[in-house]
C-alpha cells in the first residue's frame, strides 16, 4: 500500500490500524516500522540544531520528547481516532496525569466521576488536591445537573471514562461535552475499555482522548503504555487557560499560529510535560503496541460478540444475583449502548453473585480457563474481586458509588473459544450454589 494511500477520507479502520502514519520509503522501505533503539540523534548543523530547539522543525533530537518510532505510532493512533495529533505515554496514568497536569495548575479544579479507574480516582482525589488542583466528584453521573452545579470559574475540565469501572455505567457524552462547552472548557475521555474501533468519542464533542494502552489497544499484555489523543482546535485562548496564553505568546513565531492554534494541547505536553517530566514511551513499547494494534478491529468484534455471550449465560445462572453489561437488555444503559457503541459495549463486566465474599472467593478459586488477575483488556479471560484490588482501601460508601460490594466480581472477557468460557463459569458458579 501506497503512503498516499492511507489518507484517503473513505478507508476502512482496519486498513487505516496495519498502514497509517508510516511511510516506508522514509525508512530503507523496512516493512515493519523500524526500532529507533538509540536515546539522541545527531543534530548536524548549528542552524538545524536551533530550528529543532525552537520546534520550528520536525525532526529528533533527544528521546525523552520524540523518536521516529513513536512518531508513526502517534499518527496511527490520531488516524484511527479522527484527530489532530497525539503524544506517547510511558504508562496510561502518565499520559492521564500529565493530561491533567497541562489542564489544571494550583488553585484550578476539574470535575470527575466516581466511577473512575481506581489509579485516577487517587490521582484526582488524594494526589493533585495535595499540589493545590481539586477534582471534584459528582453525586449522580447520569444527571447533567450534577456537573453543572460544580462548574465555576476556576473549573478547567470534566474528566469521565467512556464506560465506567466496575459497573460498565455509560455517560451521555454528548449532553456532558455541551455542558463543558457553555463553559469554555474541554471535555476529556478515557478511552481504554472501548479502544476507537467501539466509541470515537471526538464524533460525539470530547476533545481530549486518554489511554492505556496497556489493555485493548495492545492486547498481548506484554506493555505498559499510555497515549493521549488531540481532536484539534479547541480554543485554547479563551481566558480560561493563561498557561497557554503564555505557550501561545513564547512560541507563535517558530511553531506558526496556524498549527500552534490547531495542536496546543499535544504541542505543550511535549514541550513541557516530556521534556520536563519525562514520561516518553520507549520505542520498543512503541513497537510492540503497534504489533498489537494490527489486529485491534478483528479482536474486539471478538471480544464483544463473547462478552455479550457469556452476560446472557450470567443472567440466567442462578448462582448470579446481578450482571452489569449494558448489552443487556435489562441494563439501565441499554438505550445509551445501542446510541454510543453500536458495535457493542466492550467486553468488561460486572457480576455480584450470591453467598457473599466466601461465595465470591470460591469462584475465584475454582475458574481454570480465567486468569485471576487485576488487569483488564487482554486477549485472554481475567477475572478480579474489585473490593480487595482495584478498589482496596476506599471507604465502602465510595465502593458502593462505584458498583463494588463484596460479592462483585469483575470480568474481562477475552477471544478464546466462547463454548470453554461458559463452561469454565459455569463449573465454577455450579459451586456456589
Ligand atoms: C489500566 C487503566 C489505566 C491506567 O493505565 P496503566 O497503563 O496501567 O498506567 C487508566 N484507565 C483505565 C480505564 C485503565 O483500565
Amino acid at each position: 500500500m501506497s503512503y498516499e494511500a492511507y489518507k484517503m477520507n473513505n478507508i476502512g479502520f482496519t486498513t487505516k490500524q496495519l498502514h497509517a502514519g508510516y511511510n516506508p520509503a522514509e525508512h530503507y522501505r523496512s516493512k515493519a516500522v523500524p526500532i529507533y533503539q538509540t536515546a539522541v540523534f545527531e543534530l548536524g548543523d548549528y542552524d538545524r540544531c536551533l530550528r529543532l530547539f525552537e520546534y520550528a522543525e520536525e525532526g529528533h533530537s533527544y528521546v525523552r520528547f520524540s523518536n521516529p518510532t513513536n512518531t508513526v505510532l502517534e499518527k496511527r493512533i490520531s488516524a484511527l481516532e479522527g484527530g489532530a495529533a497525539a503524544v506517547s505515554f510511558s504508562s496510561g496514568m502518565s499520559a492521564i496525569s500529565n493530561t491533567l497536569l497541562n489542564l489544571a495548575k494550583e488553585g484550578d479544579e476539574i470535575i470527575t466521576v466516581n466511577t473512575l479507574y481506581g489509579g485516577s480516582t487517587t490521582l484526582l482525589g488524594k494526589l493533585l488536591p495535595d499540589y493545590g488542583i481539586t477534582g471534584h466528584f459528582v453525586e449522580d453521573e447520569n444527571d447533567i445537573e450534577s456537573y453543572h452545579k460544580l462548574i465555576n470559574d476556576k473549573t478547567r475540565a470534566i474528566y469521565i471514562e467512556c464506560l465506567g469501572n466496575p459497573g460498565i455505567n455509560i455517560i451521555d457524552i454528548e449532553a456532558v461535552a455541551k455542558l463543558a462547552h457553555e463553559h469554555g472548557i474541554p471535555l476529556v475521555i478515557d478511552n481504554t475499555f472501548a479502544t476507537p474501533y467501539l466509541l470515537r468519542p471526538f464524533e460525539h464533542g470530547a476533545d481530549i482522548v486518554c489511554y492505556s494502552a496497556t489493555k485493548f489497544l495492545a492486547g498481548h499484555g506484554i506493555i505498559i503504555a499510555g497515549l493521549v489523543v488531540e481532536k484539534g482546535g479547541f480554543n485554547w485562548l479563551n481566558g480560561h487557560f493563561p498557561q497557554f496564553e503564555k505557550f501561545y505568546a513564547e512560541n507563535k513565531a517558530q511553531i506558526g499560529d496556524k498549527i500552534l492554534r490547531q495542536v496546543m494541547f499535544t504541542k505543550r505536553l511535549r514541550m513541557r510535560f516530556l521534556t520536563d517530566l519525562g514520561g516518553h514511551m520507549s520505542p520498543q513499547t512503541a513497537f510492540y503496541l503497534m504489533q498489537g494494534m494490527e489486529t485491534l478491529s478483528l479482536r474486539m468484534d471478538r471480544h464483544v460478540k463473547n462478552a455479550q455471550a457469556i452476560a446472557e449465560f450470567l443472567e440466567q445462572h442462578p448462582a448470579v444475583k446481578k450482571v452489569n453489561y449494558p448489552g443487556l437488555k435489562s441494563s439501565t444503559y441499554h438505550a445509551l449502548s445501542k446510541k454510543y457503541f453500536p458495535k457493542g459495549p466492550g467486553a468488561i463486566l460486572s457480576i455480584r453473585v450470591k453467598g457473599g465474599l466466601a461465595a465470591a472467593k470460591k469462584v475465584l478459586g475454582n475458574v481454570k480457563i480465567f486468569d485471576y488477575m487485576v488487569n483488564v483488556g487482554d486477549a485472554k479471560s481475567l477475572i478480579v474481586h474489585s473490593a480487595s484490588s482495584t478498589h482496596f482501601g476506599q471507604p465502602k460508601n465510595i465502593q458502593e458509588k462505584a458498583g463494588v460490594y463484596e460479592d462483585t466480581l469483575r470480568l474481562s472477557i477475552g477471544i478464546e473459544d466462547i463454548g470453554d468460557l461458559i463452561a469454565d463459569l459455569k463449573q465454577a458458579l455450579d459451586s456456589i450454589i
